[in-house]
């Protein structure tokens, strides 16, 4: 391939920025012309691309959201859509496309291969909810972004005797609550892959506890359990006396600098996907497994599931007591 282009696409994750740069360098660093497509799906669909070189990816490592912009294209979704885009390609000459993003995003790699423009998907997204890997770019930075909110919401619980009822994101999973939740000795932990019953889950947990004299006390719900943090938190306060505050930590999870982990994982998935493309070798979504950078077909990928660590949300609940 001499022509691909990058974008990002659907929800921001913090490593984005540093995939983006290490698609760039290396495809530059190669002889490959690399467009940079702004907004997303929409981008691809209007041509609106930037021609990238090595410094145009400067000082970016360290940045969270995307230099490129996100955006979920509605457009693209449908055929008309999908069409204009594959056309704007074959205009622009672009012969593969690397999409960074979650599993919305690679459904439209997806078909973008199917007809006719390899892609090669990178997993980006702060919810770790992509089946085929261990792990997605953002997400360690979002997991040490909710360890320190909520620490901070811990000091004055405590200082208080108060109880916080935090709601973290993850629409259907619950990866970012339950390791949140350890990280930060959460007494329940409300997750969407398992049934909960608020009494037997958090009220008793909690008046359990009361009786070892806690006196304050974290909650961590998932976004996805459906679960008003207000309600919750005017249950808990009647039933158990503890004075109780909700707290949705909402967007402030997005943003900021990445990890080490996700910059070095966004590299080396960037590099990776180059080379894959490089090599003429598209339709394929890169992937973590332990510790190595991996691929996969991207109809494959699409269809496998992964499940939450039982072990892990066990031991939660029995140290966090
Ligand atoms: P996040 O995990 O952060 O939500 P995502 O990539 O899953 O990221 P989505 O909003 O689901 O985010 O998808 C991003 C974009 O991908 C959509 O706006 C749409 O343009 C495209 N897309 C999603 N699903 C499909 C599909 N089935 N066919 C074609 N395109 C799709």
């Amino acid at each position: 391939m001499k022509t691909i282009a990058v974008l990002t696409s659907g929800g921001d994750a913090p490593g984005m920025n540093a995939a983006i740069r290490a698609v760039v360098r290396t495809a530059c660093e190669n002889g490959i012309k690399v467009y940079g497509v702004i907004r997303g799906y929409n981008g691809l669909i209007n041509g609106d691309f930037i021609e990238m070189d090595l410094r145009s990816v400067s000082d970016i490592i360290n940045r969270g959201g995307t230099i490129l912009y996100s955006a979920r294209s509605v457009e693209f979704a449908t055929e008309e859509g999908m069409r204009k885009a594959i056309r704007t390609c074959q205009e622009w000459g672009i012969e593969g496309v690397v999409v960074i993003g979650g599993d919305g995003s690679f459904r439209g790699a997806r078909d973008l291969s199917e007809r006719g423009i390899p892609c090669v998907g990178i997993p980006g997204t702060i919810d770790n909810d992509i089946a085929c890997c261990d792990y997605t770019i953002g997400y360690d930075t979002c997991l040490n972004t909710i360890m320190e909110l909520v620490d901070r919401l811990r000091d004055t619980s405590e200082s208080h005797d108060r109880c916080s009822v935090i709601e973290v994101m993850g629409r259907r999973a619950g990866y970012l609550a339950l390791n949140a939740g350890i990280a930060c000795g959460a007494t329940s932990i409300l997750i969407p892959e398992v049934s909960f019953d608020i009494e037997k889950h958090v009220i008793e947990r909690m008046q359990k506890t009361q009786r070892t004299d806690k006196k304050h006390f974290i909650i961590i719900v998932a976004e996805g359990c459906g679960v008003n943090i207000e309600d919750l938190a005017d249950e808990i306060e009647k039933k158990t006396g503890v004075e109780t505050r909700p707290t949705i930590l909402g967007h402030t999870q997005r943003g900021g600098y990445p990890t080490v982990k996700d910059r070095v994982m966004a590299t080396r998935m960037g590099n990776y996907a180059v080379k894959l493309l490089m090599n003429n070798i598209g339709n394929r979504v890169v992937a973590s497994k332990k510790e190595d950078v991996i691929d996969y077909d991207i109809f494959d990928a699409l269809n496998m599931s992964k499940s939450i660590d039982m072990e892990l949300y066990d031991i939660a609940h029995e140290v966090s007591i």
